[in-house]
């Protein structure tokens, strides 16, 4: 499916939004697209960058040499800032400011500039890129996305039209997934939980979710009948990882989704086979509400500076005791 269907189907008013602007050649000079991740935010951006360039229509067509280059990251005049990778820093902002105050290389005059999780900018980043927007120019469209807004400068965000993303419903984030090619147990952790952590576009591939996805089916598989084995998961392959930033994700998506499987278990959602087996293990056998009341006090002790080995090790031991 293409981004263009995707976001009619999912985000009608962004898309009624954007058409309109399209039609009557009217776009703002920076766009801020605010909303959980996950929900089309980059997709977006994207589309809108490819439109500016794509000769075949109003909105881009997506599949020609020029869409491609834009998607790929290979088109000139598009520049991508990524604070998702690191902190934005004033040189990023100032070579960007550089590169278009060159004429464009490509045969397009448009310029486009996507800064994805701009929250994450140092405060002199944050005034330059200002400066930027203070003295728009016609041929350049800059795209901001960040789902921390209230971390923003007011004077960015005055200088953007916003455009709020709305969190996919379950079914959506469902039919969003079926162009991709994977399993309806990766739809499900995705729309379910993953969606908050991370984009449609990237989670596959993410450490972070290779890392949670691991753990959680072993974990699963082993609870019901050798927690001593769930615990050795969660100990010697979740907290063994060496980045930090990787367990910290891949462990708020492990008890996330722990929160959705004990729900699943309880109101018999339907997955696919393996995650029937999986909930088949538990059934009948197990006060769910309380596994999942133990979860959710675990979650909330997860805060900056705990012994996270430790609150691991008091999950299993309430998990004991209520098994
Ligand atoms: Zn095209």
């Amino acid at each position: 499916m293409l981004n263009l269907e995707r976001l009619k189907n999912n985000q009608p008013v962004v898309y009624t939004i954007l058409n309109n602007s399209l039609v009557n050649n009217k776009l703002a000079h920076a766009y801020m697209l605010s909303g959980i991740k996950g929900s089309l935010q980059t997709e977006t951006a994207y589309l809108l960058a490819q439109s500016l360039v794509c000769t075949k229509g109003m909105w881009a067509c997506e599949v020609c040499d020029d869409c491609l280059r834009v998607k790929n990251n290979t088109y000139s005049d598009v520049i991508i800032i990524d604070g998702s990778k690191s902190i934005i820093k004033k040189e990023d902002v100032l070579e960007l400011q550089s590169q278009f105050s060159m004429t464009a290389f490509e045969k397009s005059s448009a310029k486009i500039f996507i800064v994805k999780d701009a929250h994450n900018m140092t405060v002199s980043a944050a005034n330059s890129l200002l400066k930027f927007l203070e003295e728009p120019s016609n041929d350049v469209l800059g795209i901001l996305i960040s789902d921390e807004v209230t971390s923003i400068l007011p004077t960015i965000m005055s200088r953007c039209t916003e455009l709020e993303f709305k969190l996919l419903a379950g079914d959506s984030a469902l039919s969003l997934m079926n162009d991709l090619d994977i399993s309806a147990r990766e739809a499900h952790y995705f729309s379910q939980v993953v969606s908050k952590y991370l984009d449609s576009d990237e989670f596959l591939e993410a450490e972070a979710y290779l890392l949670f996805k691991d753990v959680f089916s072993k974990f699963i598989k082993t609870l019901s009948y050798d927690p001593d084995k769930s615990s050795y998961v969660l100990q010697n392959i979740l907290l063994k990882n060496k980045d930090k930033e990787v367990v910290d994700m891949a462990l708020n998506m492990f008890l996330d989704m722990l929160i959705v499987f004990f729900n699943d278990i309880i109101i018999g959602r339907e997955v696919d086979e393996l995650y029937t087996n999986m909930c088949d293990k538990f059934r009948d056998d197990y006060n769910y509400l309380e596994l999942l009341t133990e979860v959710l006090a675990i979650k909330a002790k997860l805060v900056n500076n705990v012994n996270v080995p430790l609150l691991m090790d008091q999950l299993m031991f309430n998990f004991r005791r209520v098994m």
